[in-house]
């Protein structure tokens, strides 16, 4: 026996027999073999039946060489040496010493093949009974090759080839076995076999006739639904090189989840509309005997896969969406046909006779069209078919025309669940709309197990990612695009991936970071941008455009989007009306909106009203202070607030808290700028513009029309030092010292301190400049560079309410801006 740990595979007792059928990916060479085998071994059950494909590949070649022989070209003399080459290479890789047999056996096979060829050279044509004969040879040596393999590990299994016990009859429809002789075959074949184990050939049979037959191409899986049918099978398991069915082509939608359940009808109708699971017709014996089919992966046998079984359950309205490209419209136009019996049944006698296969129909109520969707490669056909067929309706104006449209592809939305529940049909038509996906047919048969809508090739993919999105996605996905990864910019994203999983996990917020562009460059990623957003964005080329990183993330299709700008660029500031407009959120410490045209300001205001998308900016005032949402608070619950006062600069709040004449004030502004306290250039702080505009931004949210040529500012900037260079201002600052020293003296002499500080009174009156406030003031007792604001409202009158605490900082900045962005997602139904 094995020495590999038998899996636990399902939860109730150990099977008794299981099939498995691997295909030819599984069994592509001899180290696949070993690796089906040792998974075999692994494997405890009473009865293991194993359906084996030929080689990868070899059908393919077999019938290239019937092909080549035919039509007498000697490559095939060649390809032949070949394919026995790679047959025997595999056997001696194998079996190593004890492959003699097998090779002699081999030989004798392939010598046969020879003659055939021979044969056919002569006949200089391709009888498909030879066909027939040849193209099943692969899995032959393959069932022999997995077989000798096993027993070389010590286990007693039989092979057997299906050609001695299954009868199968060729019909319109398809091969059909004949089940009572084919079981009375292999139970004559089990008591001369009787072992536990028995590994099969997939695809072929024989006819009544006792030809060699196969069961069509991909015929292995029939095979292995036939044998468990044969066997009384517990399970049939077909081994793939998936983990099992997925949501949708993980080649078009990256995020497609792998499924763990679906029902017999679903398979059908994901199968039918292009999702490689099985074909319906190979599943159908194990349907009518009701096992259960699991698709599973040869490269991650761990894995539990996707049980196909009668059950239904309903979790989920859609488990699958399919897309079948290159599809034609045929669609049959006319007054003629109102309340005429029988114009259906014509159109689809037409198509058949034109051997036209009809994917989808769909006709409205007013029966004044019927459109029909076919195979691209059949619209010719179709459409001479219909236009011959009506061709006196079309003459006498009956019947106004044939119209057609190519390019066309369907999406099917699929899911058991869809039957009887409202909305489902209103979430796909909705997630194509918002992604501007025109529908041109929509079907869905009344058992509502499959809605398919036709659709322009050119949309397919898109179509697919949205109608993805609407049905799978986390409805709180974000789409998010930082803007300027600078102090803040780089902190916040750092912040954002920290927290991500965590969010994912108790809040199912996905923050999905697809976009980060620096005033250079930017870097996107329609699958998110992960840890290392750094190193990919100072690789990235592309070199920065607003128009290219909106459309990225707006193509994203994902349910939000929101973009974070941590600029300080008044052209960002300007994209944020159309942005808003377009419904994605903005999040922003950058107080050029905020503060600036007043225009502007009231545009944005008006956009995000309009479509709903958030407008957010906390950071702007006070860092990470919650200040602009608790006078939020305050405006939403009905209070008036009659004045605002603050300390509004870290720096200024730093420099006058320090400021008792020990030392010169210059030098205390050159000591704050080496400990980076001020901006490069203090006087950017020392004017007091920067706290002008904050004074602003919180007179603009108590709705004053405010602008920042209204506020009344006094700099600290004497005019002489205005224009000079950043080094010959500090050298020169020293003239402002006595200013300075006059003005701390007169302020003691009254008990009182110097503070910089903002307000806006109750007539709208704004105003930032040095105050003299007395010692017990709560503005004059703060710590190093502390931001206080307090409010005066209608109900904190006597006593104002206060927000204290630092207000600096790239921290506590980014936790602000990250705040808003989780103010956001709460909005639009995170429950954080
Ligand atoms: N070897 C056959 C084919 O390639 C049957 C199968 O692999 O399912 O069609
Ligand atoms: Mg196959």
């Amino acid at each position: 026996m094995s020495s590999v740990q038998p899996l636990a595979d399902s939860p109730s007792q150990a099977l008794r027999t299981v099939v498995h059928k691997f295909g030819g990916t599984s069994v592509a060479d001899a180290d696949r073999y070993r690796h089906v085998a040792q998974l075999l071994l692994a494997r405890d059950e009473d009865i293991q039946v194993t359906v084996v494909s030929a080689m990868k590949g070899v059908t393919d070649a077999l019938i290239e060489l019937c092909r080549l022989a035919a039509d007498d070209r000697s490559e095939w003399h060649e390809r032949w040496h070949e394919l026995r080459a790679r047959h025997r290479g595999a056997a001696v890789a194998l079996l190593g010493e004890a492959s003699g047999p097998v090779i002699e056996w081999l030989d004798e096979r392939f010598g046969k093949l020879q003659e055939i060829l021979d044969a056919l050279r002569v006949i200089g044509g391709l009888p498909e009974l030879v066909l027939e004969r040849v193209q099943g040879l692969g899995e032959v040596c393959s069932a022999r090759l997995l077989g000798e393999y096993l027993r070389l590990q010590g286990e007693d299994c039989a092979v057997l080839d299906a050609r001695d016990v299954l009868l199968v009859d060729h019909s319109d429809l398809g091969v059909v076995v004949d089940w009572e002789v084919s079981a009375q075959r292999l139970a004559e074949w089990r008591q001369r076999n009787p072992q536990h184990r028995v590994v099969a050939t997939g695809f072929v049979a024989r006819d009544r006739q006792g030809r060699f037959a196969t069961l069509g191409r991909n015929g292995s899986d029939y095979s292995g639904a036939i044998f468990a049918a044969l066997f009384n099978a517990d399970e049939l398991h077909i081994w793939t090189d998936v983990d099992g069915v997925l949501s949708a082509d993980p080649r078009v939608v990256p995020e497609a989840v792998q499924l763990n359940a679906l029902s017999y009808d679903e398979a059908c109708e994901l199968a039918y509309f292009g999702a490689k699971v099985v074909h319906p017709q190979t599943m159908s014996p194990a349907i009518k005997r009701g096992l259960p089919i699991i698709i599973r992966n040869t490269f991650n046998p761990d894995h539990p896969g996707t049980r196909i079984t009668a059950q239904r359950d309903t979790v989920g309205p859609v488990k699958g969406l399919t897309l079948s490209p290159g599809l034609s419209v045929l669609n049959l136009e006319g007054t003629g046909l109102i309340g005429v019996p029988g114009t259906a049944e014509r159109v689809f006698a037409a198509l058949r006779n034109a051997h036209v296969s009809v994917v989808m129909i769909s006709q409205g109520s007013s029966e004044h069209s019927i459109c029909c969707v076919v195979k691209g490669a059949d619209a010719d056909r179709g459409e001479k078919a219909l236009l011959d067929a009506f061709a006196h309706e079309l003459d006498t104006h009956q019947i106004q025309r044939v119209q057609r449209s190519n390019d066309i592809s369907v999406l099917a939305a699929v899911g058991d669940g869809m039957a009887g529940q409202p909305g489902v049909a209103a979430r796909l038509f909705e997630s194509l709309g918002r992604a501007q996906v025109n529908i041109l047919a929509i079907a869905q048969g009344s058992s509502e197990r499959n809605i398919s809508v036709a659709i322009d090739s050119a949309d397919a993919t898109k179509a697919l990612r949205a109608a993805h999105a609407g049905f799978w996605l986390s409805p709180q996905t974000f789409a998010i695009g930082v803007i300027g990864p600078g102090n803040v910019g780089a902190t916040l994203l750092d912040q954002l991936r920290a927290a991500q999983p965590q969010l994912l996990e108790k809040a199912n917020l996905d923050l999905r970071l697809c976009a980060v562009a620096s005033s250079r460059k930017m870097l996107l990623d329609e699958r998110g941008i992960g840890d290392d957003w750094r190193e990919r964005h100072a690789a990235a080329s592309a070199p920065l455009d607003l128009d290219a990183f909106t459309a990225h993330l707006v193509d994203l299709r994902l349910p939000h989007t929101l973009i974070v700008d941590c600029s300080a660029s008044s052209e960002v500031a300007d994209r944020y009306p159309q942005w808003l407009a377009a419904g994605i959120h903005v999040v922003t410490p950058n107080k050029q909106a905020g503060a600036g045209v007043l225009a502007r300001y009231l545009a944005i205001r008006e956009a995000g009203e309009t479509s709903g998308a958030r407008f957010r900016y906390e950071a702007t005032v006070g860092a990470g202070l919650p200040v602009i949402n608790t006078m939020r608070d305050l405006l939403d619950t009905g209070d008036e607030v009659t004045a605002i006062e603050g300390i509004l600069s870290g720096t200024l709040a730093w420099l006058f808290n320090k400021y008792d004449g020990s030392l010169p004030f210059s030098q205390l502004v050159a000591q704050a700028r080496s400990m980076g306290y001020t901006e490069p250039d203090p006087r950017d702080d020392l004017s007091g513009t920067d706290v002008a505009r904050k004074l602003v931004i919180l007179a603009r949210e108590t709705g004053r029309s405010l602008s920042l040529e209204d506020v009344q500012v006094e700099s600290l900037v004497p005019e002489s030092l205005r224009d000079a260079g950043v080094d010959d201002f500090m050298a020169r600052l020293h003239e402002v010292d006595a200013g300075f020293d006059r003005r701390l003296r007169q302020a003691r002499e009254q008990g009182k301190v110097l503070r910089y500080v903002a307000s806006v009174d109750a007539q709208g009156k704004a105003s930032v400049g040095l105050v003299e406030l007395p010692e017990e003031h709560a503005f004059a007792n703060l710590r190093l560079t502390d931001n206080i604001v307090q409010f005066s409202t209608r109900r904190y009158c006597d006593n104002p309410l206060i927000v204290q605490g630092p207000g600096a900082g790239p921290e506590v900045t980014a936790a602000g801006v990250f705040a808003d962005v989780l103010r956001v997602a709460a909005n639009q139904g995170a429950k954080l």
